[in-house]
């Protein structure tokens, strides 16, 4: 809730604190309060009432609304409040309220003189400083600030008084969650603009949707925006008044030293020294140097198992010295889990913050930020370099509020650098158009190609109620004994229906091997994969859920029905890019099995036989 602050002179003012030092001394306050679109809205309507038609329009946010306007004689706080009134009992379901000025500091408000005397506790450097350098960058609803008040030892209104503060040394802001655009809505957290309408007594409001994860917001919530107001860190002007407090620098500059445990591989080191020319490129400038634009974005595109992570180390590095924040996003937490522990091992002494769903530490200020892609949403103007990993397997992938989030959380002059084995064909175009550029890395460390799938024709449908009889299912069964011999081998099958079905079929073929399966609703499916990565199964019947992440030595890949919509490209590429990852068992099958070869399964054969080629035209592989 925002209260409408209303001074003698006239002058209105928002503030979230019912009581406002500021202002209680000299204004009498509105109750009860009103969420802050509305009251911005309100304080719209009254000004163009005073200014007659034809002068609204925009205003300053903060601050006075009618301080250079004093040749107005309906200025004064009087007309105001009863302009205010009549309007607020304009609205049908505002009408019955007990709409009233009051003093701000009426003894009504007692919590808030408890609250005043806490303020010289909060006031106190090391406090202040500390609520900075965890809010920095940040974009924070209301049930964010309390968890942060929970971190900080602060109590709600003392968060908020810290926060109104930073917003009337602009070096923040306060906005609707939800926004009016033209006719439309805009989420001002994730920039959906298909919301929920509906009719809330202050008018027409909207909930968003899409970004409900993280708590649900809606026109009538604010949202709490910090402008990075230590932008400027990287010119020597330490001395500007906000820093007074602290500077970002004081919990990044902890001893920390890049000492990579091992060596890249020859493909890694080429792809890696692109990657930091390109971080280096024209860093912290405005889009322009020496009249050529210089790219803010890269695709890097790496063969499955290629290990593209610790390609962004030296990259990393340099920008942590140059005194950057860091971002390392990745759609999925076990991804952020296991990124996590590498980025320590070879950054010793590193302050990390680690920001998952889960996390328990949200706003542990650190130079390097590593978390699951939502949570970029929660962030604004906050980095100087993002990597995002597999940015096709996002949640919201083909959402607007990926690219809206990237967009919000980087800094001006900041970099983003997109980490792939499957680049979508939004990316592609984008490269294409000269608009991102590209940076390959086209082979494995152990210096092998990509196992090339092979497509195998079958003649009929591999549903499993026809999935073993006649001749096509003595060629599945055939396949599968000859894959099986040369290490476990993952099925895919397009339909989770498909999954115990097929099982239980490869059960009676071959009493004599383990054979599971799992899909992603499967209860059980946690304790399964773990036991296939121990290497207890000789066969596992699976949906897409094993596409990514796992690495199983000698793994042998076969896909039933390849042509069916679900399996894309990308989907297949992930497939096959199981195949053959580690140094003892470089090379492994796939293969594709449908009745027709689809463009997808052309697409992706072609994909890994040129990625192949390429590796092979750069030396890096030796077949
Ligand atoms: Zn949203």
């Amino acid at each position: 809730m925002f209260y409408v602050f209303v001074a003698d002179s006239g002058e209105m003012t928002l503030s979230p604190l019912i009581d406002d030092k500021h202002l209680a001394e000299e204004a009498e306050v509105l109750r009860p309060g009103l969420p802050l679109s509305f009251a911005q809205s309100l304080l719209g309507e009254i000004d163009e009432q005073r200014q007659g038609s034809g002068r609204g329009g925009v205003w300053p946010l903060w601050g006075g609304y009618s301080r250079e306007r004093g040749e107005d004689k309906k200025r004064d706080g009087a007309w105001v409040k009863r302009a205010m009134l009549r309007t607020l009992k304009g609205y049908p379901g505002l009408r019955d309220q007990n709409w009233r000025w009051e003093k701000g500091n009426s003894p009504e408000t007692s919590w808030q003189n408890e609250l005043k005397d806490n303020l010289g506790s909060i006031t106190d450097k090391e406090r202040v400083g500390d609520f900075l350098a965890r809010t920095e960058g940040r974009l924070l609803a209301k049930a964010d600030l309390q968890r942060l008040g929970q971190e900080c030892r602060l109590s709600y209104p003392e968060i908020l008084n810290l926060c109104h503060e930073q917003v009337g040394k602009g070096d923040a802001q306060w906005i609707p969650a939800v926004t009016r655009i033209g006719k439309g809505w805009r989420c001002e957290r994730c920039g959906e603009t298909k919301v929920e309408e509906w009719i809330s007594i202050y008018g027409p409001a909207a909930t968003c949707p899409a970004c409900t994860a993280l708590g649900a917001v809606s026109s009538l919530h604010e949202l709490y925006r910090s402008g990075a107001p230590f932008q400027t860190m990287f010119s020597p002007s330490t001395e500007s008044d906000h820093l007074s407090y602290s500077s970002f620098s004081d919990c990044g500059n902890m001893a920390w030293e890049f000492s990579p445990r091992w060596e890249l591989s020859p493909a890694q080191k080429l792809a890696a020294q692109q990657v930091l020319e390109f971080v280096k490129e024209g860093a912290g400038e405005r889009g322009v140097i020496q009249g050529r634009n210089v790219e803010k974005e890269v695709l890097l595109w790496a063969a499955c198992g290629a290990g593209k992570t610790e390609v962004c180390f030296p990259a990393t590095a340099w920008a942590l010295e140059q005194g950057k924040k860091v971002l390392f996003a990745a759609p999925r937490q076990d991804v952020v889990l296991d990124v996590a522990p590498r980025l320590q091992g070879d950054f010793p002494g590193l302050k990390l913050s680690v920001l998952t769903g889960t996390s328990q530490e949200r706003f542990t200020p650190a130079p390097f930020v590593l978390a699951t892609t939502h949570q970029i949403l929660r962030f604004y103007q906050a980095f100087d370099l993002i990597f995002l990993d597999e940015m096709d397997a996002f949640p919201y992938y083909g959402s607007t509020a990926l690219a809206w989030g990237m967009e919000r959380a980087l800094r001006t002059g900041g970099k983003r650098v997109y980490l792939t084995a499957t680049p979508s064909r939004e990316s592609l175009e984008k490269v294409k158009a000269g608009r991102m550029e590209l940076i390959r890395l086209a082979a494995r460390h152990h210096g092998k190609a990509v196992p090339l799938p092979q497509w195998r024709k079958i003649g009929g449908s591999m549903a499993p109620e026809h999935g073993c009889s006649g001749e096509q299912g003595e060629k599945v069964l055939q396949w599968l004994k000859e894959l099986a011999l040369w290490g476990p081998v993952l099925l895919f099958v397009p339909k989770i229906s498909w999954v115990n079905p097929w099982v239980e079929i490869l059960k009676k073929e071959f009493p004599q091997w383990s054979i599971s399966g799992s899909y992603s609703a499967d209860p059980n499916r946690t304790e399964k994969i773990a036991a296939l990565r121990e290497g207890r199964f000789r066969i596992f019947v699976c949906t897409s859920i094993l596409e990514r992440g796992v690495t199983l030595p000698n793994a042998q890949i076969m896909v039933l029905e390849a042509d069916h919509g679900v399996f894309d490209e990308r989907a297949l590429v992930q497939m096959a890019g199981r195949v053959g990852r580690t140094r003892e068992n470089p090379t492994g099958n796939a293969f594709f099995l449908s009745r027709q070869k689809s463009a997808a399964i052309a697409k992706a054969i072609y994909w890994i036989k040129e990625q192949n080629e390429l590796a092979f035209a750069q030396g890096l592989i030796d077949n």
